[in-house]
């Protein structure tokens, strides 16, 4: 922290007066637009999409960065409901083929089945689109940049469910960005956990349940053996961890023996490499069912797994900085909920950032009392989280010494797993 703050002193020194002055003109930028920022969470918020599906949600994105045509948009960027927008780049010492920075902020916009915007992901593509706008808006005011800057924004769909941005990490999407800002909307501050999701299906065999039961394999049996199995084993594993699901598929008659049934459970662990352990023991949990009852059981894991968020303490320090500036209150001791997001992905890619905000309601994400305080009372809360996104990308983009110290954080950080991971 005393390093950040005596790095940003210097770079003052060096362009007297122009990071306070782009940081007003950013704040103003995202002021004037309110109401359109406004409008856009709205409308995601009133048409609630599942991962995957969010076409109205990718229109009314693309329709918004499109109506100004300095930026560059690509809708249907990599997956169907993805888009990309960039503008830029400016600044820098104007040589020829001078490689630009690239800002990224991501915009997730997918709903929850039954209760809507019960995680706020309309509150995600407001604060990415008013952060994009608000540091566009500041190296409009300062082109005399020491490296040329430009700001790509990415629409990341289906966080719910299959993951999105892996799906876009293998395609190559991030490649060329530099530094990676989103925040997710919270109750609390929130650690977040390495997930995956694991599809269990047994096979048996049907019968008459009543006059010929004994020639039946019955695989329902086996998933409520399966669902004790798991409930015994949880007993068993650290505080931290987390093993949770349904029957997705529990049979279709009561007068016919099962056979076929799903479950459908996941699992979540701090560390990566604990959840490799966790994810043995459930098997183990699952083929005994399957010993138990006669059925086939197939195990698979159907998305991809969700990594933990590699910190990085130089841009989380500048977005505590500028967040206290705007009146953000940090707690002293973060609470701890556990979550997981394909955004910790990400952060093994690219340096980055994905704090948490408090949005006015005490109610917990994933419920209706959430999904509505989203489409209501959320808007201060997000448009100051987006400022202060904006705001720490313009220290990073005014000053080499800084973005040298976040990029030695990222190597750090992959090199400490490294050797946690190493056999
Ligand atoms: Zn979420
Ligand atoms: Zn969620």
């Amino acid at each position: 922290m005393v390093i950040t703050c005596q790095v940003l002193l210097k770079c003052s020194a060096t362009f007297p007066g122009k990071p306070p002055t782009m940081k007003d003109a950013l704040q103003l930028c995202v002021d004037a637009h309110k109401d359109e920022l406004h409008s856009l969470s709205r409308d995601i918020w009133t048409r609630p999409e599942l991962a995957g599906d969010e076409t109205h949600a990718h229109d009314r994105l693309v329709r918004f960065f499109s109506q100004d045509q300095t930026w560059t948009v690509d809708g249907h960027y990599k997956l169907p409901t993805a888009f990309r927008a960039s503008w830029g780049p400016v600044g820098g010492g104007g040589g020829e083929g001078e490689p630009a920075l690239n800002v990224g902020f991501l915009c997730e916009y997918d709903a929850l089945p039954g209760i809507g915007h019960g995680c706020g992901h309309n509150l995600i593509a407001e604060a990415g689109a008013a952060a994009a706008v608000g540091l566009k808006a500041a190296l409009q005011i300062h082109t005399e940049l020491p490296v040329p800057v430009k700001i790509t924004v990415l629409g990341t769909p289906a966080e719910e469910d299959i993951g999105g941005k892996i799906d876009l990490i293998n395609a190559g999407a991030f490649s060329d960005v530099d530094l990676v800002f989103m925040a997710h909307p919270a109750q609390q501050d929130v650690s977040f956990l390495p997930c995956v999701a694991v599809s269990v299906k047994y096979h048996g065999k049907a019968s008459h349940a009543s006059a010929y039961p004994w020639e039946g394999v019955n695989a329902l049996d086996a998933a409520v053996l399966a669902y004790n199995n798991l409930s015994a084993l949880r007993q068993q594993l650290k505080p931290e961890w987390r093993l949770h699901g349904i029957i997705k598929h529990g049979g279709v008659k009561p007068n016919i023996i099962p056979a076929y049934t799903e479950l459908e459970f996941y699992m979540r662990t701090p560390q990566i490499r604990d959840l490799c352990n966790l994810k043995a023991k459930a098997e183990a949990c699952f083929r005994a069912a399957a010993v138990a009852t006669g059925c086939q059981v197939e195990i698979s894991y159907p998305t991809h797994d969700y990594y933990d968020i590699l910190p990085n303490t130089a841009l989380a320090n500048l977005y505590e900085n500028n967040g206290k500036a705007l009146g953000i209150q940090f707690p002293e001791q973060p609470a701890n909920f556990s979550g997981s997001t394909d955004f910790g992905n990400v952060s093994y890619e690219v340096p980055g950032i994905h704090p948490f905000f408090y949005i006015g309601t005490d109610a917990l994400n994933h419920t209706e009392e959430y999904t509505e305080a989203a489409g209501t009372a959320a808007q201060l809360f997000t448009l100051r989280t987006a400022k202060a996104l904006a705001m720490t990308a313009v220290d990073v983009v005014c000053c080499p010494a800084l973005l040298q110290q976040v990029r030695e954080d990222f190597r750090l950080a992959k090199l400490k797993l490294e050797k946690l991971l190493a056999p």
